[in-house]
């Protein structure tokens, strides 16, 4: 079932994707060569919980860390780890908050020191096709019709979206209904509605669309060891527009 949110439950979502913003706005200023993704784990970390949020994916079904650190190659659902970053990686970061009963949930490319040009085109056909995606997030549209909008940017630009994880409703559970795939025919799935809280996510591969997960039972690599992108945000359908609750400052 979907749940449809009121005005004041939408506030307190956006409270919270507040906090993922300033995070994420934040690390944009950390992230640099020679700093490791436990270290980016544990500024965010701190700075989340200054501001009163509480990490949403510590210990989620198990998951070992605070955010999701997915460097290169890996996809989702990286693990902090203490290798440093270098010149030319590319790093998406995860990070979801929760704050007085609520969850906001975004993600995030960024390019370490001078990145390679398919790197770069990999980070901006990601992040346009978040923003197509969420231009279609529209009331009276269906859900698929934010999934092939996405395929179609991606795939025009030469590149893959990721079939095996999906977008999401968030509201008093971080993950909720309906699934948003990044992927399919448009027409299809429920009709979107005013009310409705939603986290839209490509992941977008340079090579083929196929991942695999490693042996840490979390960390999802590309298949053929292509770059991966990932650019999410969380939106709420009100007043007959769509707004982004994790947006920038
Ligand atoms: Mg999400």
């Amino acid at each position: 079932m979907i749940l449809i949110k009121s005005e004041e439950e939408i506030k307190r979502i956006a409270e919270a994707c507040r906090i993922v913003a300033e995070t994420l706005d934040a690390l944009k200023g950390f992230v640099a060569e020679g700093v490791s993704t436990k270290e980016i784990e544990r500024f965010a970390e701190d700075l989340i919980k200054s501001k009163g949020g509480t990490p949403a994916f510590k210990g989620y079904k198990g998951f070992p860390a605070s955010i999701c650190t997915s460097v290169n190659n890996q996809v989702v659902h990286g693990i902090p780890s203490r290798v440093k970053l270098k010149s030319g990686d590319i790093v998406s970061i995860d990070l979801g908050v929760y704050y007085k009963g609520f969850y906001g949930d975004a993600a995030i490319t960024l390019p370490v020191g001078k990145i390679s040009g398919i790197a770069q085109k990999l980070l901006k056909v990601t992040e346009d096709a978040l923003y197509i995606g969420v231009e279609t997030a529209k009331v009276g549209n269906r859900v698929s019709d934010i999934s092939n909008a996405i395929q179609r940017h991606v795939e025009s630009n030469g590149f893959s979206v990721v079939r095996a994880f999906v977008g999401h409703g968030i509201g008093k559970l971080l993950h909720e209904e309906p699934q948003i795939p990044n992927f399919g025919p448009p027409g299809r799935g429920p009709r979107l509605r005013e009310g409705m809280t939603l986290a839209i996510e490509p992941m977008v591969n340079t090579g083929g669309h196929d991942v695999v997960v490693l042996e840490d039972g979390w960390t999802a690599v590309t298949a053929d060891g292509s770059l991966s992108a990932h650019f999410e945000h969380t939106v709420a359908l009100t007043d007959g527009n769509v707004r982004v609750l994790t947006k920038s400052s």
